[in-house]
């Protein structure tokens, strides 16, 4: 689908590693905490990690990053595993951090046992005052020194529930004058009394992120282990607590998260979006979420086009929006179905055709295919719907669409002059009166008539209806994150405008659930799954004007 390109930071080192024999197979894995739906911005660390070992060969395991109870379910699971598929990628293992706490637990001990490891019983305050500062060394912990007799005696009472949250911590024993605050004794287990989504009551002590992210991916023999920027610091930890335990030396590299434009990104957030009812769930096409996108009419290649596109950097930065809005234009323009859709109509009525005559015309279902993809028969008859944006009563300089004594060409038909118009008591135009020329029709066009327009129609006689729904972005500035306040402050209040009735050409009466369509002239539509068999309704997934590529030119 794209050009060749060179090599990202990650393919030299992973290059460089296979070539000296480093590694005979590349490992890698991607490790979504299950506290929520995937987004665009996760969509990139799959095609990321995915797409390294379909290049290199090895695999990818998807471990489910569960280590916190409160946040995560089952339901977060499903959608994560239905979302990755559908972005055409298929795991080699389904596990899951959890699945590991009985070996955490055991290098918990082990750490206990070499003495570097304690038991803090501080509270939460007491140990962030004793951390320090950037500048300034922390103190010790005056539970620092205890026996590692004692500290394994008390780290067993934590996990048989003799604690209540908070009252101790287990914290890793490193250095507490360290430049690097995340070694100034990290904590590496916490005591939390609640149910988890898979291990149910068994523990109580769960163990923390930097704990449990570097042992997992060494368990699983990880070899390249792909993280974004935020965990720069964190490398430090990650290597020393391998070291320490002399297990399988995964490496962490790190690259710049995914920041889009208009939109909001973590979980928590969007999380919030979804509780408040901002929008109708996770999936609500305005979510830069997986499922939202699907739902919207994205397609799998044109999300893997544009992670592709946007690369893989070591700085962060914004991603506009409209390279997304690109390339899924782009891969519809090649795929969609062409239909006629009236979204604003009026009506079009020829006086000289016949009331009672109607003739099927043929319509190619797609100019970019090679084939045309196919052809469909399109009604037509004396009455049509227009879009009231195709007449003009006075026509301004250089419109080519339909006026008194102007012609044009109907889509697929004839062409048509415009011989006058009708008004109701409030000024409004209700009816453009025309005449067709009968020897003009497409294809086969004898009239020698020239016109410079060509506008679409469907047939009143034949024209079902629809609902059509159009997205605009969710936020109404760039960076709502980066604002002032709250980011709900800046929610676009217009982002969702609904049609209640569009006339479409009866071709689309048996539109596919996966079906993608062009409405000519207006944009690419997708049926969405709030259709019901006598009300069909379509999300717009991107209008046809390409606002993006101008811009960037
Ligand atoms: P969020 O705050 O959105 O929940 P997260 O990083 O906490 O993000 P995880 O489920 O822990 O979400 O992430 C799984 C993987 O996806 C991680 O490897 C993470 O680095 C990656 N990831 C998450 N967000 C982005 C992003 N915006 N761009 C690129 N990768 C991301
Ligand atoms: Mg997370």
């Amino acid at each position: 689908m794209s050009e060749e390109r060179s090599l990202n930071f990650i393919e030299e080192i992973i290059e460089n590693d296979l070539n000296t024999g480093k590694y005979k197979t590349l490992i890698t894995r991607f490790p979504p905490e299950p506290n929520g739906y995937l987004h665009i911005g996760h969509a990139k660390a799959i095609c990321l990690n995915f797409g390294l070992t379909k290049k290199y060969g090895g695999y990818t395991n998807l471990r489910f990053d569960d280590t916190n109870p409160v946040t995560e379910k089952t339901e977060y699971v499903d959608s994560q595993q239905e979302d990755i598929k559908w972005l055409g990628f298929q795991w080699k293992n389904e596990l899951y951090t959890s699945d590991y706490f009985d070996t955490l637990y055991n290098y918990a001990v082990k750490l206990i046992e070499g003495g570097l490891a304690y038991v803090d019983h501080s509270t939460a305050d007491q140990i962030a005052e004793g951390k320090g500062t950037p500048t300034e060394p922390g103190t010790d912990s005056k539970y620092r020194n205890r026996s590692f007799a004692e500290n394994l005696e008390l780290f067993g009472r934590m996990k048989n529930g003799e604690f209540a949250d908070g009252d101790c911590t287990l914290r890793a024993k490193i250095d507490m004058t360290s430049t690097n605050m995340l070694m100034r004794d990290p904590i590496i287990y916490r005591i939390k009394h609640a149910e988890h989504h898979r291990t149910g009551d068994k523990w109580c002590i769960y163990p923390m992120y930097d704990f449990a992210h570097g042992q997992s991916d060494s368990i699983e023999t990880i070899t390249h282990s792909i993280c974004t920027l935020e965990y720069v610091a964190h490398r430090e930890l990650y290597d020393w607590l391998i070291e320490k335990l002399g297990i399988f030396p995964s490496k962490q590299y790190e690259f710049a998260r995914l920041n889009l434009s208009y939109t909001v990104m973590s979980k928590r957030k969007l999380l919030q979006l979804v509780n408040e009812g901002v929008v109708s769930g996770w999936d609500d096409p305005r979510m830069p979420t997986i499922s939202g996108l699907r739902r919207r009419g994205y397609t799998p290649e044109s999300i893997r086009e544009f992670c592709e596109r946007i690369g893989i950097a070591k700085r962060e930065n914004l991603i506009e929006l409209g390279l997304l809005e690109f390339c899924v234009r782009e891969h519809l323009n090649k795929t969609a179905t062409r239909v006629m859709a009236v979204l604003d109509p009026i009506k079009l009525v020829i006086t000289n055709y016949p009331e009672d005559r109607e003739e099927t015309l043929i319509g190619e279902n797609n100019p970019e295919a090679e084939d045309k993809g196919g052809y469909r028969e399109i009604p037509f008859c004396n009455e049509l719907w227009i879009e009231r944006e195709d007449f003009m009563e006075e026509p301004a300089k250089k419109w080519f669409r339909l006026a008194p004594g102007a012609v044009v060409r109907l889509k697929h038909a004839y062409i048509v002059r415009c011989e006058s118009f009708k008004k109701d008591n409030q000024g409004n135009i209700t009816e453009v009166v025309c005449t067709y020329i009968p020897e003009s029709k497409s294809g086969e066009d004898t009239s020698g008539v020239n016109v410079k327009g060509t506008i679409h129609w469907v047939s009143v006689k034949h024209a079902k209806t629809a609902e059509v729904r159009a997205y605009d972005r969710l936020f109404t500035v760039e960076s709502p994150d980066s604002e002032e306040g709250d980011f709900k402050d800046y929610l676009n209040a217009n982002s969702v405008e609904v049609i209640d009735t569009a006339y479409i050409e009866p071709y689309l009466a048996n539109a596919d659930k996966d079906g993608r369509y062009q409405f000519i002239r207006k944009g690419y539509y997708n049926l969405d799954k709030d259709s019901r068999p006598n009300k069909l309704v379509f999300n717009r997934t991107v209008g046809l004007k390409d606002a993006w590529t101008k811009a960037n030119k």
